[in-house]
C-alpha cells in the first residue's frame, strides 16, 4: 500500500509550482517579510540572484548573491541565462533561469525578492506568476523607515528615497497591493495570496490531467 506520506510527498513534487514575485521600494518592509514567509514556508525557497555590486559584511557568495565581475554578468546576459535582469542603484542584477528551474524540479515554490523593472520583463514573458507589492502605510513612515538606516550613507540614503518614489509609481503593475503596518498581518496576507495564486484555475489545471479531458 502506498503511505500517506508518499502520496503527500508525489502531491508536493507533481504540483504546479508558484513563482511569487514580491517587490516593494526600500523601507516598505520587505525583507522582513520575506524572512518570516521563508522561516514558515519549507517548501519555498528564495531566488539568489546574481549581481555585480560588492557583498556587504556578512554576504556570502551563492547563498545572499552569486557576486560577479561586470564581465561575467555581461557574458551571463549574451547567453541568454537570465529571466530577467536590471541596473538598480548603479549596480547589475539578474535571476538565473537554471537555478530557478532547479528548485522547481526539486519540488520548492520560488520566491523572488526583484526590483520593478524585472517584474514588468517577467509579466511580460509568463503573467501566470503571483506579483506582490508591498507598500509602506504612508509616505511619512517610508521616510522614517528609510532615515532609521544607519548602514546608509546620506547620499546613498536620498538615492534610496528618489528610487523608492520611482518604484511606488510601478503599484499598478502589480496583481496585489500588500500595506506593512502590521508585519504579522503582512505576512498572513502574502501567504494567503500564495494559496490563492497556486489555486488559480490557469496554475492548477495544469497537473490535474483528468480534469483537463473534460471539456
Ligand atoms: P540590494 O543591493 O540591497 O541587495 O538590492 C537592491 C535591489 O535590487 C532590491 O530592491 C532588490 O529587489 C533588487 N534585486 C535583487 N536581485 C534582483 C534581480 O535578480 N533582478 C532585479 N531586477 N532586481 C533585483
Amino acid at each position: 500500500m502506498v503511505s500517506r506520506q508518499r502520496i503527500r510527498k508525489r502531491f508536493w513534487e507533481n504540483r504546479e509550482k508558484v513563482r511569487v514575485f514580491i517587490s516593494g521600494p526600500s523601507g516598505a518592509g520587505k525583507s522582513t517579510i520575506i524572512r518570516k514567509l521563508l522561516e514558515s514556508n519549507n517548501n519555498l525557497v528564495l531566488s539568489v540572484s546574481y549581481t555585480t555590486r560588492d557583498p556587504r559584511p556578512g554576504e556570502l557568495n551563492g547563498k545572499d548573491y552569486f557576486f560577479v565581475s561586470m564581465e561575467e554578468f555581461e557574458e551571463k546576459i549574451r547567453t541568454g541565462a537570465f529571466l530577467e535582469y536590471a541596473r538598480v542603484h548603479d549596480h547589475f542584477y539578474g535571476t538565473s533561469q537554471d537555478w530557478v528551474k532547479e528548485r522547481e524540479k526539486s519540488g520548492l515554490d520560488v520566491l523572488f525578492d526583484i526590483d520593478v523593472q524585472g517584474v514588468e520583463q517577467v509579466k511580460k514573458k509568463a503573467p501566470q506568476g503571483c506579483f506582490i507589492f508591498v507598500v509602506p502605510p504612508d509616505m511619512d513612515t517610508l521616510k522614517q523607515r528609510l532615515s532609521l538606516r544607519g548602514t546608509e550613507t546620506t547620499e546613498s540614503m536620498n538615492l534610496r528615497l528618489r528610487n523608492a518614489m520611482k518604484e511606488l509609481a510601478y503599484w499598478k503593475n502589480y496583481d496585489y497591493l500588500v500595506v506593512n503596518d502590521d508585519l504579522e498581518r503582512a505576512v498572513h496576507e502574502v501567504s494567503a495570496i500564495m494559496v490563492a495564486c497556486r489555486c488559480r484555475a490557469e496554475n492548477a489545471i495544469k497537473t490535474l490531467e483528468w480534469l483537463q479531458e473534460i471539456a
